[in-house]
């Protein structure tokens, strides 16, 4: 799944698209999370790409007249093309057609979002989100606020979307393991020190990936261009079973709401 680092990057990516005219709109399938609206042609349509932002998960492209907001789901990738007469694949659901390029949009599993809004504030996608991590809000002091009387494991708390956007499952854990907090423990039960090393910790890892995906953006712009995942250097996540890189200690897989956990129960309290 794509995750803030790599939404970030394409965002970098596409920025050359920034002060191009939108000339088509190609849609093979509609059929995304949401069905892709038969007025976002017209909605589009010879406007000037303003500026490329992210907000969580979503890539704003913003137009003119209003806002592309575009969430790659769970398999979504796209890829920019300078080779208009690229051909087609499988899964290939739409285009979004420039003067001499071509961002496309595949996505096996269809859990993608491309919708048209005219004014962001009105976007039920984009409501009751919480801080960036990377902006000066995501602070130790706010982060206490929001857990400090929540029985719920400390790990849901992090990857709930309203408390602070984007921190997925690989960045949960591994956040967790570098301030050497266990996953399980309850939101209550976390100490002021102990934000203020989370909220390092969050930054850091989320920081880290973002300048290793930068390193691939080179590869983007001139090849066919599947970006959007990149190999981290995990410490703990989807390491059950292995040593621990600093004590030894086998870490553990535990079963927390949807996710999987991975942690070291000697490392992390
Ligand atoms: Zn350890």
């Amino acid at each position: 799944m794509p995750e803030l680092p790599e939404i970030e990057t394409i965002k970098r990516g596409i920025n050359c698209l920034v002060g191009n005219k939108i000339n088509n709109l190609i849609v093979r399938n509609d059929s995304l999370r949401y069905k892709i609206s038969p007025t976002l042609k017209n909605d589009i349509i010879d406007k000037i790409i303003i500026s490329i932002e992210r907000r969580a998960k979503y890539l704003l492209l913003e137009l003119t007249n209003g806002f592309i907001i575009i969430h790659l789901g769970m398999s979504g990738r796209l890829t920019l093309l300078n080779d208009k007469t690229t051909p087609v694949k499988k899964h290939d659901h739409f285009d979004i057609v420039f003067n001499n390029q071509i961002l496309r949009y595949n996505d096996p599993r269809r859990f993608g979002v491309v919708i048209y809004t005219d004014i962001l504030s009105n976007s039920p996608l984009l409501k009751n989100l919480g801080p960036e991590p990377l902006e000066k809000n995501f602070t130790p002091t706010y982060l206490m606020a929001k857990i400090q009387n929540k029985k719920s494991a400390i790990k849901k708390l992090i990857m709930d979307n309203q408390i602070v956007v984007g921190v997925g499952n690989i960045y949960a854990c591994e956040s967790l393991f570098h301030a050497k907090i266990s996953p399980l423990r309850g939101g209550n039960s976390i100490t002021a020190n102990e934000a203020k090393l989370l909220v390092q910790s969050i930054r850091n890892i989320l920081k880290n990936a973002i300048e290793l995906g930068g390193s691939t953006l080179r590869d983007y712009q001139t090849a066919d261009g599947s970006l959007g995942y990149f190999q981290n250097v995990h410490k703990v996540y989807a390491k059950s079973g292995k040593a621990c890189d600093e004590c030894g200690t086998i870490i553990l897989e535990k079963r927390l709401g949807q996710r999987n956990s991975f942690y070291c129960p000697n490392c992390q309290l």
